[in-house]
């Protein structure tokens, strides 16, 4: 039987020891787009790059070992792997999801249902009558989880989700990108399909664009496979290459990111110019006690909402020092967001009023800087 090591020794392990020709101790990268066949009709793991690739299975392989799945597909972005699980859907299937779900997921599905391919409905899961009457009312055919959201860091509890969905026979992918598999791993706690953009932590260095789905089943996962090759949006082997590199420190990276945060978080609950404070290692967060049951830390993600609204946040941008205003996170750097003109931007104004998005909220990525130059910096730009 093949032994089980824990996470930072599956990421230290992935591909060594696979270069039977020389012995290299670092994963060789295959960038041949096509493969010598042996004879007629004899398949064989690798045959062109679209399909299979030794440098992309490296990289699966230990993903799928650290989310507790069978297998995947490592795909060109993380809105490349969300595309990838609305084509495994049948045609007219119904889906439910968070209505604070990433802008680009929001988008994606949106035009989906115009386009009069599926059925979305954005709704608030983290309300009692989402598991007790939302989802046997409208039975839909996938549950889209994302938790914690982006960006306001709202928990929802997956295993309860996921064994309502079970009674009415529908399927559940999860978003793990906030949380990384380092922190949170949503097939143990009963989802089908676990997704990343591993543009963010995975790869941790903001320099490769990438994304991963990871299948529970073999059902599931011959469907990832399927239409991954259909479509051809698999993830080039050299991005596969740089980002299983990332993957062998999101350990410790991770212990850092969230070290940071929480002292963010400790300084701005503090700060007479800030309204509210939202991370759910925060004791006065509404889901605590469920983001300490059922991850394995709080991560690096934190908002914050200025008392003086749009104005205060561009005073902040623009007296900040250290921290560029950027989009996207997860990377070594820590970042500045808007999510009402950025990962939001789409959603109409109404649309975010619903869920709590205002032009005073701020996002903070924590990077690996020191901490007392990170607090200094916020410090100087609020003040
Ligand atoms: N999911 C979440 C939670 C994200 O934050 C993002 C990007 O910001 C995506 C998916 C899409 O990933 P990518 O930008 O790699 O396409």
């Amino acid at each position: 039987m093949k032994k089980k090591y824990n996470k930072e020794t599956i990421a230290s392990k992935a591909g060594v020891g696979s270069d039977s020709m020389h012995g290299a101790i670092v994963p060789p990268l295959y960038l041949s787009t096509n493969f010598i066949q042996d004879e007629i009709g004899k398949e064989q793991p690798y045959e062109y790059t679209r399909q299979a690739n030794p440098s992309r299975d490296h990289l699966i392989s230990a993903l799928a070992e650290l989310e507790g799945g069978i297998g995947g597909e490592i795909l060109s972005s993380g809105m490349a792997a969300v595309s990838l699980i609305t084509n495994i859907l049948e045609l007219n299937s119904k889906v439910l999801l968070p209505h604070d779900c990433y802008g680009g997921t929001f988008r994606l599905f949106s035009s989906l249902a115009d386009k009069g391919i599926l059925e979305a409905h954005f709704v608030d899961q983290s309300t009692k009558s989402f598991k007790e009457n939302v989802i046997s009312e409208i039975s839909p055919d996938l549950i889209w989880i994302e938790s914690p959201s982006n960006p306001l860091l709202q928990v929802v509890d997956i295993e309860k989700i996921c064994k309502k969905a079970k009674e009415i026979n529908a399927m559940v992918a999860v978003d793990n990108t906030f949380l990384s598999p380092s922190l949170q791993n949503p097939l143990k706690l009963g989802s089908d399909i676990v997704m990343h953009s591993t543009t963010k932590y995975i790869n941790g260095h903001s320099d490769v664009i990438g994304g991963a789905v990871i299948a529970k089943n073999r059902q599931v996962l011959e469907k990832i496979k399927f239409w991954s090759n259909n479509l051809g949006i698999a993830g080039a082997p050299f991005d596969s290459y740089l980002t299983l590199r990332g993957l062998r420190t999101l350990s410790i990276r991770m212990k850092k990111h969230e070290q940071n945060a929480i002292a963010l978080v400790e300084f701005l609950s503090n700060n007479s110019k800030i309204k509210s404070v939202f991370y759910p290692g925060l004791t006065t967060h509404p889901s605590h006690n469920l983001a300490k049951r059922q991850q394995n830390g709080f991560g690096g993600m934190l908002s914050f909402e200025l008392k003086e609204g749009l104005n205060g946040v561009k005073n902040f941008i623009n007296r900040m020092e250290l921290l560029p205003f950027a989009g996207s996170l997860g990377g070594f750097e820590s970042l500045v967001g808007h999510p009402y003109t950025q990962s939001h931007g789409t959603h109409t104004p109404e649309q975010k009023e619903e869920i709590g998005i205002s032009e005073g909220l701020i996002r903070i990525s924590a990077g690996l800087e020191d901490t007392e130059d990170l607090i200094e910096a916020v410090k100087k730009a609020l003040n």
